[in-house]
């Protein structure tokens, strides 16, 4: 069976088209600048990429001209879109109910719809591609896979934040998690590795946005993004926890908005606030190399931070079995693994420094140091993988 992975944005829907019996990817790409003008780019393997302007008023002209290139007698990997057996969307926030991947029929819709108030950036897009699939596709099975179902196994205690219990229950105030299909990949392979059912297993998506995860025999216990990915350890532009009086006080110094203090928050915080140089992690090193102090502490402050969530994590699992980076400066970001594993010998993970620098970028490779107790990798994630399986389980 063909299933085609979409996720879609604001302003942009990427895809992948999956054989689920070999397992590879047939072709994939980006739409972008949807609503603005338009632009595509569609890639096969071994063949020359195709980049091309078109206009795209919405999602549904996008995935019309998803649809058209793939069947493309020169351009395309398939006869028809009746290959395609089933549509798998990623989709960031399922809320409380939805707690699974799940097939999208209208029910799911309006569920969505109805907590679009939690989720306001990325709910409108992924319903509207949603929708625009189902339109042009009306006769496959739309598979919704959530970030946030991984993290239905947390207990109360890990997601109902300590604040009047009154405004859980009237507006869902509480925790939920996000990245939650890569954690749930790499956990995944992870346990693979070691062979261990009940293995604890802290897990460190370190993109542009970042959060960690601590499960137990491939179940979530804990992770460092809450009500939005605003949680956690600073990232690339967003701040990740802070005292919330800090919130506050700026508020009322500056004169900021609700609105104007969530931006701040989240597009000027992070890497980029304190370096003032960039939001990413390449651009902050560099600029530390050549000695510039406000790079060094930002870069320090990201290191401290995920330190102490691993710590943490360890003292709620009462034990360590792996540690795992994935995402871009996880799998690529050797440096920066380095210094978030110096000094935890005493919590038994050490690293083999010359494996870990000399790893491939984006190559599963084992960096555990020679009689560590924990193991740690570098495992490349592939959530358009995992949504593509979770499609093809659902529907097949
Ligand atoms: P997103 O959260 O947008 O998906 P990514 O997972 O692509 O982000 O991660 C982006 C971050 O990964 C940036 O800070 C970038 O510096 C870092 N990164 C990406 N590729 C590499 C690489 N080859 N080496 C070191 N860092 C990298």
């Amino acid at each position: 069976m063909k299933i085609l992975v979409v996720n879609a944005g604001s302003s942009s829907l990427k895809y992948q088209l999956f054989d689920m019996e070999s397992g590879d990817v047939l072709a994939k790409g980006l739409c972008e600048r949807i609503g603005i003008d338009g632009a595509i780019t569609h890639k096969r393997p071994g063949k020359e990429n195709y980049k091309a302007e078109a206009s795209l008023g919405d999602h549904k002209a996008a995935i019309e001209l998803v649809l058209k290139l793939l069947c493309d007698p020169q351009l395309g990997v398939i006869s028809g879109v009746e290959e395609i057996g089933a549509v798998g969307h990623r989709v960031a926030h399922g809320g409380e109910k939805i707690r699974c991947s799940s097939i999208i029929e209208d029910k799911e819709l309006e569920y969505l719809e109805s907590i679009v108030e939690i989720n306001p950036l990325h709910g409108p897009p992924a319903i509207s591609g949603i929708k625009a699939c189902k339109s042009v596709m009306p006769n496959v099975k739309h598979v919704g896979v959530f970030d946030t179902s991984y993290y239905s196994t947390m207990e109360e205690k890990a997601y109902i934040y300590p604040i009047p219990y009154e405004l859980y229950e009237k507006y869902q105030i509480r925790r939920y998690g996000f990245h939650g299909t890569s954690h749930r990949y790499v956990c995944a392979k992870a346990m693979e590795i070691l062979g261990k059912d009940d293995a604890k297993i802290i897990t460190c998506h370190l993109g542009n946005g970042s959060s960690i995860t601590a499960s137990i025999g491939g179940k979530a216990v804990d992770t460092s993004m809450g009500f939005t990915p605003q949680e956690g350890v600073p990232m690339g532009t967003r701040s990740g926890s802070l005292d919330p009086t800090v919130v506050t006080y700026i508020m009322k110094k500056e004169g900021l908005s609700p609105d104007g203090m969530e931006k701040l928050l989240n597009s000027k915080s992070g890497l980029l606030g304190v370096s003032g140089v960039s939001s990413d992690c390449r651009d902050v090193l560099e600029a530390q190399d050549k000695g510039d102090n406000r790079s060094k502490l930002a870069m320090d402050i990201l290191v401290h931070y995920i330190k102490k969530i691993i710590g943490s994590y360890i003292a709620e699992m009462n034990g360590l079995d792996a540690l795992v980076f994935t995402a871009g400066i996880g799998e690529n970001d050797g440096i920066v693994r380095d210094m978030i594993c110096k000094d935890l010998s005493y919590l038994g993970i050490e690293i083999d420094n010359d494996i870990n620098l000399s790893c491939g970028r984006g190559v599963q490779t084992e960096i555990t140091k020679k009689g560590s107790r924990v193991r740690t990798f570098a495992i490349p994630t592939n959530e358009e993988y995992m949504i593509a399986l979770d499609t093809y389980e659902l529907v097949k």
